[in-house]
């Protein structure tokens, strides 16, 4: 996973970009790192995530940093909010050798939509959608493949129907209907009390998707692994090419090493880092007692 920028043009209330709970410097990776990046860790990776904090989209060198990852064989993947992917953004990705896109659409209808991604035009964002998925049909372009994502909310858990229906008519390959999650280790307990009241969803339809239940104004997991395998199986590059633990490290609290300044088997296979991983794989580490991103 490679930060390329740790910024966002929306205001969702349930993600800690906006919100400044993102303590780091505010920046775009330079197009020089990120090759230094690639090159360095190249063969030890077969898939790069070119997102992690922010909106991919508002890289100016997107596109030539997804060409540069598909140069080196390996698979590409973005994750979207779709309100910048206009026609001529939309063009250059598909034929930028990406492998896979993930188009955020939290809901059908203005309401669900806007209250869940703030500041985004629900209808600009379906027409980007529209054109992206109608355009790779019409060039009969086997890549990328396209995953419709939801995060299931209390305001869209009615819409999903709508949702499935929309996803067979743009052809796409993939719908994702994902369980929302907080970042509980950067919120008051008073702020996730308040967005559980809004956003958590309560149906019955989708109980295999809500990860928390509410006890006493505290959020209980439901029925968490014992181990996790995400910090064996990733690592994310920050945005100063500073190595991170997992995802779930927002502020980069835990660092392995920087790219620059050392050769990434030294970093990965340095003891004490592969000890933070043991401990990681265990759930035993500190950070892992207060997570709910584990897979
Ligand atoms: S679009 Fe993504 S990164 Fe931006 S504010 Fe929303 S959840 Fe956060
Ligand atoms: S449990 Fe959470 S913090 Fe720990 S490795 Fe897994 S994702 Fe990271």
């Amino acid at each position: 996973m490679i930060e390329i920028g740790n910024t966002c043009n929306l205001q969702c209330p349930t993600c800690p970009t906006p919100r400044q709970k993102i303590l780091r410097k505010k920046e775009l990776m330079s197009f020089s790192n990120f090759i230094l990046t690639i090159d360095s860790i190249k063969n030890s990776i077969h898939v790069v995530y070119l997102y992690y904090t922010g909106e991919p989209l508002i890289h100016p060198d997107i596109c030539k940093m997804i060409n540069y990852v598909h140069q080196k064989n390996l698979y590409s993947i973005i994750s979207t909010n779709a309100t910048l992917l206009d026609q001529k953004i939309a063009d250059e990705l598909l034929f930028s050798g990406l492998d896979e896109i993930i188009l955020c659409l939290d809901g059908i209808t203005q309401e669900s939509f806007s209250s869940f991604r703030k500041k985004a035009d629900f209808f600009e964002v379906m027409r980007n959608i529209g054109y992206f998925c109608k355009q790779k049909q019409r060039l009969k372009l086997k890549k990328p493949f396209i995953k419709l994502q939801v995060i299931l909310n209390k305001l869209n858990q009615n819409e999903i129907r709508g949702i499935k229906k929309l996803s067979d008519c743009l052809k796409v390959d993939c719908l994702h209907i994902k369980s929302l999650a907080l970042c509980e280790h950067v919120y008051s307990k008073d702020e996730i009390k308040k967005l559980a009241d809004i956003f958590f969803p309560d149906g019955k339809e989708y109980k295999d998707k809500i990860r928390y239940k509410q006890e006493n104004h505290k959020l209980i997991i439901n029925n968490p692994p014992s181990k996790c395998s995400l910090a064996e199986s990733q690592f994310v590059v920050l945005v100063d090419c500073k190595i991170s633990m997992c995802c779930y490290d927002l502020n980069g609290n835990y660092i392995y090493g920087n790219i620059l300044a050392e050769k990434f088997d030294d970093i990965w296979f340095n003891s004490d880092v592969k000890k933070v991983r043991e401990l990681a794989n265990e759930k035993k580490h500190s950070l892992c007692k207060v997570c709910s991103n584990f897979i």
